[in-house]
């Protein structure tokens, strides 16, 4: 234990062995570093000692009880309950119970004074009833009293073992080291790092966590802007622009077999005077599912091409990536321009081919999955980069695509609405385009929240449906495409419904397929070989199959509202009347309303604006789909106040000292590589 350091494991701390420490992991707590800096959740108020005679239902309570008889145990339903009856200076009893926890029998004894804190379960007269209070000597009291914290934590953990573990921390004199130097603090009136960092952990008053959390907050989103204002010098330093003469789009419009719409035309207007212009394209275009954002793109394309440089098209999933080239490719060779893909699916030897082809110019086109951006991928002339659903890819993997070209036009396209002002923010250095109009003759997709008790009705729906002609998507709540108990699940589905639907070909789809497999099935969807397809979240972009009508979408509670909208963007792609069937049978109130927000609004602006209500901001992203950096307690949303003072920070040291040279500002630049370290390379210093 001695010579604790910020990057010793924590599987050396005295109480984490190999499986602590591999839950541990589970929280990305690695280093005691991550330890030290893995934050609470919210706190619990245990700052005041509440007399028993004012105990009220469901309010959580530290109190001092005297036993005034031992604890007894009783069986029942094959659980142990231990109970025993307390009472204080205000003469009120509580009794208080226990589940199988059989060592609180010689824990606690007749006749003394002990401190506890639980939740109040009923209050009848001047009898209170609690449940599995935590137990403390009244000597602890100095150290319970005070502002609780709650983690986050993963099954294994308690709150007590992680609350133990970084007091311990706290105690062994390790210390984090602060990247400001007094003055600089003094003037943003920051709390020093490791002040900040134990009354995070361990606060008396709620002053205390304010000014110690904008601490920590402050460096977070300084950091951040330093990285994308040093991106941002980059583009803009960045003289040399590609030349484009040609700028006429018509005979692509021709081949396809629909106008525009004027959202559609407004966008390609703006892409067109970018590329007129003389300045590097780096513009985010946002639509909603369905706005017809890979028109606008493939026009781009056509145009790069048309000026004599090669474009690239990179899609999140390996079944969007070939949706994408079957339909792209087929207007391309029309026009005699080659396209080409490359996938993990693709073999090395076709790989070694398409990169030959590629150096030599002999390809226009080439899409593909994330697979584009391995170092072994060369063009010849590449002008112009377009991502499609850019929350699923980080900022890194947008600029080491651009970095294949020499001048590189740039086009990231999404369909997760983002606040304009945060847009701003987050993609700071890109220009905004917004599609915000749908193709003619869409019908709003018929939305409906049912429980279990309509599976009868449902069933017959379904099969009305596919007598029609028509196909369903079925969708299984599954977040972790990794996660086996979610896996089993869809898997599970998929033998009701073959069961059920024996009459009928049902697939089924997920992550852990070969993505041979998943081409196969796909294709077979859309030729409408396969009636039913059984499905996790790997559906969620893009896919587009227009005789697909109807979606049942189970736990519909489970997902976030912005996934259920691009989920049920992928039914109402044709004329058909669409449906989508939400089924959950969570009663909770927010549940519900929740869903009854899908159920009214088939507008994506409109729902991430409600959801952003119902669930507050923390939760509307979902960290790993958004792309956006990974902040431990700042929040791009709601704080907007240390924003404006980072800004400002930022703007000043960076004029003061572009390079971050000096001494003072050393440890900034060494955090500043760490934290995003291969997005700003060979950029500052
Ligand atoms: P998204 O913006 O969600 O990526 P897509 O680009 O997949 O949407 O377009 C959805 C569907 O609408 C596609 O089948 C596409 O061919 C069609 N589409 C695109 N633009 C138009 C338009 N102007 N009129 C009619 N249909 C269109
Ligand atoms: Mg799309």
């Amino acid at each position: 234990m001695e010579n604790i350091k910020l990057d010793t494991s924590v599987q050396y701390l005295k109480g984490v062995g190999p499986k602590m420490y591999e839950l541990l992991n589970k929280l990305n707590i690695y280093t005691v570093k991550d330890l030290l800096e893995y934050y609470p959740r919210v706190y619990e108020d245990r700052t005041k000692i509440t007399p028993i005679d004012e105990f009220e239902k469901d309010k959580s309570v530290l109190f001092f009880g005297t036993l005034v008889k031992p604890v007894t145990v009783v069986r029942a339903k094959g659980k142990k309950i231990l109970s025993t009856v307390v009472t204080d200076d205000s003469g009120a009893i509580a009794m208080l119970t226990w589940f199988n926890q059989v060592y609180i029998k010689d824990r606690i004894k007749e006749g003394q004074t002990y401190l506890f804190y639980g939740k109040v379960s009923n209050v009848t007269g001047s009898r209170a009833q609690l449940d599995s209070c935590s137990i403390y000597n009244v000597s602890e009291l100095s150290k319970i009293q005070g502002l609780y914290p709650i983690y986050s934590l993963t099954a294994g953990i308690t709150q007590n073992y992680l609350f133990k573990l970084v007091n311990t921390l706290m105690d062994s004199g390790v210390m984090l080291e602060d990247i400001f130097s007094e003055e600089f603090r003094r003037k943003y009136n920051l709390a020093e790092v490791n002040y900040a960092a134990r009354n995070i952990h361990f606060p008396k008053d709620y002053n205390m966590i304010n000014l110690s959390r904008n601490r920590v907050i402050f460096e977070e989103l300084f950091l951040f802007q330093l990285a994308l204002l040093n991106m941002k010098n980059k583009t803009i330093q960045n003289t040399n622009t590609n030349t484009y003469t040609d700028l006429d789009e018509s005979e692509f419009l021709k081949l396809i077999p629909f106008e525009l719409t004027n959202a559609q035309k407004k966008v390609v207007s703006q892409i067109k005077n970018d590329m007129s212009s003389n300045v590097v394209m780096n513009r985010l275009v946002q639509g909603d599912v369905g706005s017809g954002k890979t028109m606008v793109a493939a026009i781009a394309m056509y145009l790069a091409v048309k000026n004599g440089y090669q474009a690239c098209l990179m899609a999140p999933t390996t079944i969007l990536a070939n949706q994408h080239y079957i339909e792209l490719s087929d207007y391309f060779s029309k026009l005699g321009l080659v396209t080409e893909i490359i996938t993990s699916s693709t073999t090395k030897k076709q790989k070694e081919k398409i990169i030959e082809r590629l150096k030599s110019g002999q390809i226009n086109i080439l899409i593909g999955t994330h697979s584009v951006i391995e170092d072994n991928i060369e063009f010849n002339n590449l002008g112009l980069v377009v991502t499609d659903e850019q929350h699923r890819f980080g900022v890194k993997q947008r600029m080491k695509l651009s970095a294949k070209g020499n001048v590189v036009d740039t086009i990231v396209m999404t369909a997760t609405p983002i606040p304009r002002t945060l847009a701003i923010i987050l993609y700071g250095d890109l220009d905004l385009s917004i599609i915000d109009e749908l193709p003619p003759g869409r019908k709003p997709v018929e939305t409906y929240v049912v429980n279990d008790s309509y599976n009868e009705r449902l069933y017959g729906f379904l099969r009305k449906q596919i007598n029609e002609g028509r196909q369903t998507y079925v969708v299984c709540p599954l977040v972790e495409e990794n996660e086996d108990l979610d896996l089993n699940s869809v898997e599970k589905l998929y033998e009701e419904y073959k069961k059920e639907f024996s009459e009928y070909n049902v697939a089924i789809l997920h992550g852990k397929m070969k993505n041979k497999e998943k081409d196969q099935i796909m294709h077979d969807f859309k030729d409408n070989k396969i009636n039913i397809l059984i499905s996790t979240t790997v559906i969620e972009v893009g896919i587009s199959v227009p005789n697909a009508t109807l979606m049942i979408i189970e736990n519909a509670d489970r997902f976030g509202l912005a996934a259920l909208h691009q989920l049920r963007g992928r039914v109402g792609r044709g004329s058909a009347a669409s449906y989508c069937i939400l089924k959950s049978n969570n009663k909770s109130a927010i549940a519900r309303q929740r869903l009854d927000v899908m159920r009214k609004s088939n507008d994506g602006f409109e729902i991430a604006q409600k959801d952003l209500e119902l669930r507050g901001p923390g939760d509307f992203f979902g960290i790993r789909q958004s792309g956006m950096p990974e902040f431990k307690l700042a929040n791009l949303l709601t704080d907007n106040l240390v924003l404006e003072q980072t800004q400002e920070a930022v703007k000043e040291i960076m004029q003061d000292d572009p390079k971050l040279e000096k001494a003072e500002n050393l440890k900034i630049k060494r955090a500043l590589y760490e934290k995003y370290g291969e997005q700003i390379n060979n950029i500052v210093g």
